[in-house]
């Protein structure tokens, strides 16, 4: 995710950037995403909480997703879009028979 590298660079970039917050940076995107184990979980779960570094970026990596997910809804709510993508689905059914 390029917003993403762009986050972990400022946050190197400070001073306060350690190597754990370098690691949990890398795999704050899957956290956030609800995609990271157990064991990932607590430990970027127990980071945030004493780094607060780190939970602004944690903070403007949800709000990023938030308006990602806002701009998908709001081409999903583009009847003509739908339509156009479910003729290519029909054009791409038909092509495999
Ligand atoms: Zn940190």
């Amino acid at each position: 995710m390029a917003s993403l590298s762009i986050q972990i660079e400022r946050h190197a970039g400070s001073e306060v950037a350690s190597p754990e917050c370098l690691a949990v940076l890398e795999c704050l995107d899957a956290y956030v995403d609800g995609e990271s184990s157990d064991a990932e979980v607590s430990r970027v779960g127990l980071h945030l909480v004493e780094c607060a570094e780190c939970r602004r970026a944690e903070h403007s990596l949800r709000r990023l997703i938030e308006t990602v997910r806002h701009s998908q809804l709001s081409v999903m709510a583009s009847r003509r879009l739908r339509l156009r993508v479910a003729q290519l689905f029909l054009a791409h059914d038909r092509s495999d028979d």
